[in-house]
């Protein structure tokens, strides 16, 4: 690795070493109680891919290059100089980690991997190492914020083609405005994603409320923060912001996507406007008598996985619970559950690599969760862990059906 690369590498180290970094760093005792809470480790027990594994790959780098003793003695203990081969293990332990957190909630010092993991995702983007797929599609979001006029009359277009599916499952005569864009004033802008699906079922339970809504241009995914991009994060949030606040609308409902909600909801600063998850939205619309589902639709046996941005990362454990409540004769509570429930292994952007062997292995323990609960319908509320959750199926010959909470909710309204 040339100098001024290395120079570089450090100077962008340098930026990450704000107070939680340095604490975060300094503490780690290493005691090793993190390994057996990850997911990752628990299918593919080699160290590298526990906890501590990961952080240790960032501290020894930290050590050599902020620390005295590291930079005077670099032959004794275990600091580490950059190098190609140390960028290697770098992109190991920041790609194979979902940022579930499992880690902190079991470490006696609340360290957090993922932030000291940001770190690793800011040397490899300097390094032009971090995973195109991730750059690639945090670019073209970029883009589509900075020039919306070029896809506006596409866009509008498939939405009209999306309303008359809405159409057809509310049984009504016309398809005009059952999705509404570039309402002003309206309550709600709900940013889905690419995926009709991602549309067509918010739609429908929107329109059954009677709300004021409308869409929004934007999906609500962020690949900027999956590649561990702050600058390209924020670009990709402002288009929302930008788009809610020039709407005046009261509140910005985010699709299942937990890491969009996190971001959104407490990532990105204060807002004019209140942020929701669509799983809350639904969730307040039942307790509101706005919206009826039909109480004991599903007879089969049903578990839930919490995504880990949503549930331990966001707060949000009771609503979908209630809601499945309601809906379901046989609900299966998977153990652990809430905030210890396990990782399914596809966070982190880690479902858009080409990595499907490395998921089914990571993603055994979960497996096993669901099995233990003799569910045939494993339900979430997040489109990566619904994808992942897939390929736990499908790898495994699972015998179980992986559903998503609102396209539930919107088949079975009580109309
Ligand atoms: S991260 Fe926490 S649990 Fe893991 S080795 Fe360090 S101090 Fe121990
Ligand atoms: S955040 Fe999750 S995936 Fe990452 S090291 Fe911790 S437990 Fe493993």
């Amino acid at each position: 690795m040339e100098k001024e690369k290395i120079s570089e590498l450090r100077g962008l180290m340098k930026t990450r070493l704000n107070r939680p970094m340095r604490y975060y760093l300094d503490l780690c005792t290493r005691c090793g109680l993190c390994y057996d809470t990850c997911h990752v480790y628990q299918g593919i027990p080699k160290k590298e891919y526990s906890p501590v594994g990961r952080s240790e790959v960032v501290r020894r780098l930290f050590k050599k290059h902020f620390r005295l003793s590291g930079r005077l003695f670099p032959y004794w203990g275990d600091a580490a100089a950059l190098d190609d081969a140390v960028m290697d293990d770098v992109y190991e332990a920041a790609f194979s980690c979902t940022g579930c957190r499992r880690c902190m909630v079991h470490c006696p010092f609340g360290i957090d991997i993922p932030h000291i993991l940001s770190m690793a995702k800011l040397m490899l983007i300097g390094n032009g190492t971090a995973p195109e797929e991730l750059v690639m599609l945090a670019d073209m979001a970029v883009e589509k914020g900075e020039s919306v006029e070029v896809f506006r009359d596409g866009f509008k277009e498939n939405i009209r083609n999306l309303e008359k599916d809405v159409q057809q499952r509310l049984g009504l005569a016309s398809s005009e405005g059952l999705i509404p864009m570039e309402k002003k004033g309206a309550n709600i802008l709900y940013v889905g994603l690419s995926g009709a699906h991602s549309i067509v079922h918010p739609a429908v339970i929107f329109n059954r409320a009677g709300e004021n809504w409308t869409l929004s241009f934007f999906e609500g995914v962020n690949f900027g923060a999956f590649a561990g991009d702050p600058v390209k994060m924020d670009l990709i949030a402002k288009r929302i912001i930008n788009e809610a606040t020039e709407l005046g609308v009261k509140e910005v409902v985010m699709v299942e996507c937990g890491t969009a909600y996190r971001i959104l909801k407490f990532l990105t600063g204060e807002h004019p406007f209140r942020v929701s998850s669509i799983v809350e939205v639904i969730h307040r619309y039942i307790s509101e008598g706005k919206i009826k589902v039909r109480g004991g639709a599903i007879s089969e046996p049903l578990t839930y996985h919490d995504p880990c941005q949503l549930g331990r990362n966001g707060g949000i454990f009771d609503e979908p619970r209630e809601i499945l409540a309601i809906l379901a004769l046989d609900y299966r509570e998977m153990s652990p559950t809430r905030e210890y429930n396990w990782c399914c292994g596809g966070g982190g952007g880690l479902v858009a690599l080409d990595n499907e062997q490395f998921r089914i292995k990571s993603g055994k323990i979960k497996k096993d969760q669901i099995a233990a609960t003799g569910a045939k319908i494993v339900v979430s509320a997040c489109e990566n862990c619904i994808t992942q959750l897939g390929t736990i199926q499908t790898g495994y010959g699972l015998d179980v059906q992986v559903r998503s909470l609102t396209e539930l909710v919107s088949e079975n309204l009580d109309i």
